[in-house]
């Protein structure tokens, strides 16, 4: 192992540093090849509502199956992608993809409420956003309807008119809108009560250690009153145990997104996991009930 110290670690730095700028460089224009050689796939993360004991919907999670680098986490290409403008492309890809699977699964009759496709803000804040929206959907002949948009905060920034217009019309064509990573972002109560939202999810980085930080579990009970005050439907992520399940029911939050559940999985294992019994989790929650 190479001890970094003194001169020494300078120059270690410099090759450390060319590296990833290179590799960034070679993500960026592998990436454009993996669009067009359909290397994008969409896995699909089933969420849970506790009182019903049912799945209650799915969030669409693209990954990279790449020949040569294996499957890759969006982590890694999605901020490139923003930098490059292919995620435009992308999250366009990810839409097309759950509006077809959505009437797909919907005739099979395994859709549970709607399939949620995450937005790039730098998508959403596109004058044409809406436009280009609805030419998919006319394209692929979809229905918005079972159809979730998940904009983050960083969305919600630009012009609160323009912001407002465009919540307004995707709503008004059956799309249902969730803010994600919800607490992280900046001005959250302003933009609930601004912005006709339906769902706020709350942000893994508050669920992670509730179980054990009193200030975590506060901040989400908050969180949990504020929503349901507001009917705005709320949404755990990242729940990862059975306490975190029961101390999320016990505050009102009835639906859960996390390993707990499920991880995100490509369709065919989807399919299996819908298939199965899934009575261990009826098992948490008739207990959180009793
Ligand atoms: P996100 O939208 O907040 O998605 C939730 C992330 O949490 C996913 O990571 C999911 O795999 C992970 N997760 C779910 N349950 C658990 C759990 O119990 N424990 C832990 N540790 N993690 C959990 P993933 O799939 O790696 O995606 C990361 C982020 O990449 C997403 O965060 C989203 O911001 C972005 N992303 C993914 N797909 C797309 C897409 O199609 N378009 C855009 N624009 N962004 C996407
Ligand atoms: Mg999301
Ligand atoms: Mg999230
Ligand atoms: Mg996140």
């Amino acid at each position: 192992r190479v001890k970094i110290s003194g001169r020494n670690s300078a120059l270690i730095f410099d090759h450390l540093m060319d590296d990833i700028t290179s590799d960034q460089l070679n993500i960026e224009s592998e990436l454009v090849a993996a669009i067009s050689n359909r290397e994008l796939v969409v896995f699909y993360q089933p969420v849970y509502h506790t009182q019903h004991h049912s799945i209650s919907g799915f969030e669409a999670l693209v990954r990279w199956q790449s020949p040569v680098r294996g499957l890759v986490p969006p982590d890694q290409f999605i901020p490139i992608a923003e930098q490059n403008g292919l995620i435009r492309q992308l999250d366009f890809y990810v839409l097309e993809q759950a509006l077809i699977k959505a009437e797909e699964w919907r005739q099979q009759g395994v859709l549970k409420g709607r399939i949620a496709v995450n937005i790039s803000s730098i998508n959403f804040q596109q004058a044409d956003f809406v436009e280009q929206v609805s030419q998919l959907v006319n394209k692929v002949n979809g229905d918005c309807n079972f159809i979730e948009l998940e904009l983050t905060e960083t969305a919600m920034m630009k012009g609160a008119d323009l912001v407002s217009k465009n919540i307004d019309s995707l709503k008004n064509m059956g799309f249902s809108i969730a803010l994600d990573d919800f607490g992280t972002g900046y001005s959250s109560l302003l933009h609930l009560r601004q912005f006709n939202i339906d769902k706020v999810k709350i942000d893994r980085s508050f669920t992670k250690e509730i179980e054990l930080s009193t200030q975590d579990r506060n901040i989400t009970s908050v969180i949990i009153q504020l929503a349901n005050a507001l009917s705005i439907e709320v949404v755990a992520e990242g729940v990862e145990n059975e306490t975190q399940a029961y101390i999320l029911h016990v505050m009102g939050c009835f639906l859960l997104q996390g390993y707990l559940v499920s991880r995100p999985l490509p369709e065919a294992q989807l399919m299996m996991f819908l298939e199965k019994e899934i009575e261990y989790l009826k098992k948490v929650t008739e207990k959180a009930e009793s």
